[in-house]
C-alpha cells in the first residue's frame, strides 16, 4: 500500500521537467527525492495552499520548487531536495524512515551544484533548500551537503540564497563551515516534548537537536553569523496540545535559540500504531498556530491570555478574534485615544495599521473615512472600536454582539481569514 503511494506520488510528477529529460538517470533521481523533501516545511508555504507557477513544471504541493517570502512580500521560489532518502534512523512519520519499502537514491555533489546552478540559469528558483536523511553518521552526510554547496558557490559562482538543514549530532566545525557557505541554516526539533521523541522518533532526544542550535546562537551572539537558526514542529503527529507547542516555541524566541519556529502539518504516510489514524492533516491547526505565534511575537498577547479557556486553539475563529470574543469588556477601543498596544489587539487591526493611526492624529481627526484612506481594515475592526464615543455598527448589531458574540461572528462572512501564510526567509 506504501509502495503504491509513491508510485501515484512519482507519476505525478513526471510531466514538466522539460530541461533534465536529457538525463534520464539525474530526472528519475529527482522524482524520487523531491517527493522525499515535500514533506519538510521549513522553509516552504506548506499553508498556502498557492499554486506553483508552471515554468514546465509540476504543479502543486509535490513539485520541487517551493515559495517562500521575504520580509517585504516578495515570493522567493527555491530549488527544494535532499541529498539522499537513505536514513539510518526510523523516526515514525517520515517517508524516508529506514524500515520504509521505497525507492532509495542519492544524488552526488556534483548533480546537487549543477542542477541548482541549471535551474537558477534558467530564472525558474532563486536559491537552493538542501536537506537530507543520515547516510551513515551525520558528519559524512553534512560533509557531502556541504561538498555539493562549496562546489555550487566556487565552481558556479553561485550567489543566489542557499537554505541548509542541519543534521542532528554533526560536529561544531562543520556548523560553522554550514554558516560560511548557507544563507540560512535550521534543524527540525520535529516534536514538541522529549515524551513524544522517544515514542516517535527513538534516535533523536532533546539534547542532541537542542546543541546545534545553541552553537548557531552563539555564533550569532558573537557576531559571526546574520541571524540564528529556524526549526520546524510537526503538528498532530503526537498528542501534544497547541499550549504546550507554543510554549517550546516562546521559550526558543525568548532564549534567541531560533528566528523562525515553522509549524508542519502532520502528512500521513506511514502506518504504525503509535501515529494517529488521520485521513486529511491538520493544515487549519497548523494556520491557526502560525497566527498565535505572531500574537506571542509581534502584538504583545501572552500564553496564558490565547489559551485562557483551552489548551488547543479555537479552530473555527483565528486567535486574536476569539480572544477579542471572550473579552468584550476590553471593547470598544476608542480609536482617538488608545496607545499602539491597545489598538493590536483589535481584530483586524496589525502593526502597520496600529502605526498609521498614531502618526495620522498628529495631523487631524480621525473619522471612518480617514480609517478608510489609511488602509485600516474596517470589515472586522469595526465591531471592535469607537471613534470620539461612537460606535461604527448599529444598534442592533451591537445587541447581536454583546448576546451571543460567538455566534454572531459565526454567522458573519469574516468569521476566519484564509488560511494563507506569509513564510519568511
Ligand atoms: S532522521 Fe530525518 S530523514 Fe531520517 S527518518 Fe528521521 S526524519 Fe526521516
Amino acid at each position: 500500500m506504501f509502495l503504491n503511494y509513491v508510485k501515484i506520488k512519482l507519476k505525478s510528477m513526471t510531466k514538466g521537467f522539460q530541461i533534465l529529460k536529457s538525463s534520464k538517470e539525474l530526472f528519475e533521481k529527482l522524482k524520487i527525492l523531491a517527493i522525499s523533501a515535500s514533506y519538510d516545511n521549513s522553509c516552504s508555504s506548506s499553508g498556502s495552499r498557492r499554486e506553483t507557477p508552471a515554468y514546465g513544471i509540476e504543479k502543486g504541493p509535490l513539485s520541487v520548487i517551493y515559495h517562500t517570502w521575504t520580509a517585504d512580500g516578495r515570493c522567493v521560489p527555491l530549488l527544494k531536495i535532499l541529498l539522499t532518502n537513505i536514513c539510518r534512523n526510523s523516526c515514525k512519520y517520515c517517508i524516508n524512515r529506514r524500515d520504509n519499502d521505497l525507492p532509495r537514491v542519492s544524488f552526488t555533489p556534483e548533480e546537487i551544484a549543477k542542477l541548482t546552478s541549471e535551474f537558477y540559469r534558467k530564472n525558474y528558483i532563486e536559491g537552493l533548500f538542501l536537506s537530507s536523511g543520515i547516510y551513515r553518521t551525520p558528519d559524512d552526510t553534512m560533509e557531502l551537503m556541504l561538498k555539493a554547496v562549496k562546489i555550487l558557490r566556487k565552481r558556479y559562482h553561485f550567489s543566489g540564497y542557499i537554505h541548509l538543514k542541519l543534521i542532528p549530532g554533526l560536529s561544531k566545525e562543520l556548523i560553522k563551515e554550514a554558516l560560511s557557505l548557507a544563507d540560512r541554516v535550521s534543524i527540525n526539533l520535529e516534536l514538541p516534548t522529549e515524551t513524544s521523541l522517544k515514542v516517535l522518533a527513538p534516535e533523536k532526544s532533546f539534547p542532541l537537536l537542542l546543541e546545534p542550535l545553541r552553537e548557531v546562537r552563539e555564533l550569532y551572539e558573537n557576531k559571526m553569523v546574520k541571524a540564528p537558526a529556524s526549526t520546524q514542529i510537526i503538528i498532530g503527529a503526537s498528542p501534544d496540545t497547541d499550549k504546550t507547542i507554543l510554549s517550546l516555541a516562546k521559550t526558543l524566541y525568548n532564549k534567541k535559540m531560533v528566528r523562525r519556529v515553522y509549524y508542519s502539518a502532520y502528512i500521513p504516510v506511514n502506518r504504525d500504531p503509535a501515529l494517529p489514524a488521520i485521513e486529511e492533516p491538520p493544515f487549519l491547526r497548523e494556520h491557526r498556530l502560525y497566527q498565535a505565534d505572531w500574537l506571542l511575537r509581534f502584538y504583545g498577547f501572552d500564553l496564558d491570555e490565547i489559551f485562557e479557556v483551552s489548551e488547543n486553539l479555537d479552530l473555527r475563529f483565528d486567535p486574536k478574534l476569539a480572544w477579542a470574543l471572550r473579552n468584550l469588556h476590553f471593547f470598544p477601543v476608542e480609536i482617538t485615544k488608545a496607545d499602539y498596544w491597545e489598538l493590536l489587539r483589535v481584530p483586524g487591526i496589525g502593526p502597520t495599521s496600529a502605526k498609521r493611526i498614531i502618526e495620522a492624529r498628529k495631523y487631524g481627526p480621525l473619522s471612518e473615512e480617514v480609517l478608510k484612506n489609511l488602509g485600516v481594515p474596517l470589515k472586522r475592526a469595526k465591531y471592535f472600536i469607537c471613534i470620539n464615543g461612537k460606535s461604527l455598527i448599529t444598534h442592533k448589531e451591537e445587541k447581536a454582539l454583546k448576546r451571543n458574540s460567538f455566534h454572531f461572528f459565526t454567522n458573519l462572512e469574516i468569521k476566519n481569514s484564509q488560511p494563507v501564510i506569509m513564510i519568511f526567509l
